[in-house]
């Protein structure tokens, strides 16, 4: 009979010092992401953008590991909110900026408690229209541009939240995440019934399946992982791996989620990890 590992559900410090590492670090790259947003250049507010969404995407699962968080709602909720704070930092910055481009003295904490000022600035932009390079956007185009940037900051952030926890471990004995051990645990796929029996019966079936090459068309990946804290918290990840080409022809390496996270005895761990 095999067991699903599931994390407690246990907020941890997501709402203390989560939000207040998260709201340092959101407003440290969101001030980056306006500095580059001022060189005249489309191309580089494009590369920018895609970057700055990568950027804020790591944050949250950053955010979410260190403050402990062991549930997804809770992560969820957290990414949700920063993308909140994200946008109004990137207007309280990029109204500064305005301003300060234009002789107009102002303060960054000024804006910050004004959002009604952010909101002239938007009209005012909306208006007159916003210079990047060669292009002048405003009103109706302006505004689209404005909301695909919206939606992406608020989309990355709680998309962010929500995956941190996927699949992820933490021993509440020890109160920390554990970590994945370095095996190269590649076994040939079984049929299908056989697989059905390893995933929804017993693992143990996995010791006895021939190894794979790492070009085996489509095979299993084991990924134990530990408490080396307290040597008592063992799980195993299966990925079902295959291959797929490219838009340059070339083949690479795909891998999907296959079944829960399973808590395993210490001896079936070791049977897996003896399996390199
Ligand atoms: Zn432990």
């Amino acid at each position: 009979m095999n067991y699903e590992y599931e994390l407690s559900g246990k907020p941890g410090n997501i709402y203390s010092l989560g939000l207040l590492a998260g709201i340092l670090l959101t407003s440290i790259i969101t001030a980056a992401y306006t500095l580059l947003n001022m060189l005249p250049f489309v191309y580089v507010s494009i590369i920018g953008w895609v970057f700055y969404l990568w950027v804020l995407y790591h944050s949250q699962h950053w955010i979410v590991r260190l403050s402990k968080c062991r549930s997804k709602d809770h992560s969820l909720t957290y990414g949700m909110i920063m993308g909140v704070i994200a946008l109004y930092l990137n207007w309280a910055f990029f109204s500064y900026s305005m301003f300060s481009r234009n002789g107009i003295e102002c303060t960054l904490f000024g804006l910050l408690i004004n959002p009604g000022t952010m909101l002239d600035v938007m009209q005012f932009v909306s208006n007159a229209g916003y210079e990047v390079g060669s292009l002048t956007f405003n009103d109706g185009p302006l505004v689209i541009c404005w909301l695909i940037e919206a939606g992406g900051i608020l989309a990355v952030c709680a998309y962010g939240g929500s995956k941190a926890t996927h699949k992820k471990v933490f021993c509440e004995d020890c109160n920390n995440w554990t970590d994945k051990i370095d095996t190269y645990s590649r076994r040939q796929c079984p049929n299908s019934e056989e697989l059905d029996k390893i995933l929804w019966e017993d693992l143990s079936g996995l010791i006895v399946l021939p190894v794979a090459t790492p070009d085996d068309p489509y095979h299993l990946k084991l990924n134990p992982s530990i408490c080396y804290r307290c040597n008592n918290l063992h799980t195993l990840d299966l990925n079902l791996i295959y291959y797929e080409h490219d838009h340059k022809g070339e083949l690479k390496e795909k891998s999907e989620d296959i079944g829960p996270v399973y808590k395993i005895d210490d001896q079936l761990a070791q049977q897996i990890i003896k399996l390199n």
